[in-house]
């Protein structure tokens, strides 16, 4: 599933390729996706220059002069770059295809994803708007994760995946960084340091800036070809690892469900 450093690296691989430039069509050969496409997309967009591609969570904005093109990739969606005679495959949903012949097509085999027109500041948007805060954004610290949890009782992991605390700590990255900060991941949030949550905070943002850098390195996969961008696989230091030993002390790593998700620790290095 794309998380947030795929998000990242792929507005990265393909905003170089049409940024500035004109929608001549849209193409919408399946438009039931999660939500359906938004209907008069081609009406919307064709004629207007991209003016910019950012990124909210896990949602591309592509900005144009009249709104946003809000693209999320679900549980198996991906953008690539194609030029306009590159045959459609089965799950090549949608193309945005510019004057000079660059398309940037979408494709989901899954159909969990979305491509959705918003007219307005997008992060008012319902999906956008009870979002926490980006993990590089300066207000996501540990004074923010502190004054947050006193008196909640939910699991620190539970805690640091909610959306509303902060986006992007996804299952692998908050496995890893409750690792690498030393943190049990059922502990109850509000009993947990402020300065631990400093070191938290700052271990989430290590773990997703080394996953963006990683990608980094497949910024060409996004450009022609039929094959899919591939999701980069960092090496994992406890994600995955369960009954394995601890790569820094050796102690048998536990694993155990937590909220529904494969939780991984180690017993020792972990408190
Ligand atoms: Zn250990």
């Amino acid at each position: 599933m794309p998380e947030l450093p795929e998000v990242v690296v792929t507005l990265r691989g393909v905003v170089p390729h049409i940024l500035g430039k004109d929608v001549q069509a849209v193409v919408v050969r399946e438009s039931r996706l999660r939500w359906p496409v938004s209907p008069g997309l081609s009406e919307q967009l064709c004629g207007m220059p991209l003016l910019e591609g950012r990124q909210r969570g896990k949602y591309l904005l592509f900005r144009f002069p009249q709104g946003h093109l809000m693209i999320h990739l679900g549980m198996s969606g991906s953008l690539r770059i194609v030029t306009a005679d590159t045959p459609a495959a089965k799950h090549d949903h949608v193309d945005i295809c510019f004057t000079d012949d660059t398309v940037l097509r979408y494709s989901d085999p899954r159909r969990f994803g979305s491509i959705l027109w918003v007219e307005g500041p997008p992060e008012q948007h319902a999906r956008l708007c009870q979002l926490g805060p980006e993990p590089f954004a300066p207000d996501f610290n540990g004074d923010y994760l502190y004054r947050l949890s006193r008196g909640r009782s939910v699991a620190v992991k539970a805690f640091l995946m909610d959306n509303r605390v902060v986006v992007g700590a996804g299952n692998i990255y908050a496995n890893e960084s409750l690792f690498l900060s030393g943190i049990r991941p059922m502990l109850a949030v509000g009993k947990v340091s402020r300065q631990r949550l400093e070191s938290l905070a700052e271990q989430v943002r290590q773990v997703l800036g080394k996953a963006i850098e990683q990608g980094g390195t497949t910024l060409r996969d996004f450009v022609g070809g039929d094959g899919k961008p591939g999701y980069f696989k960092q090496q994992l230091l406890v994600y995955g690892r369960g009954g394995l030993p601890c790569l820094r002390c050796q102690t048998v790593l536990r694993e155990i469900r937590l909220g529904q998700r494969s939780t991984v620790y180690c017993p020792r290095c972990q408190r």
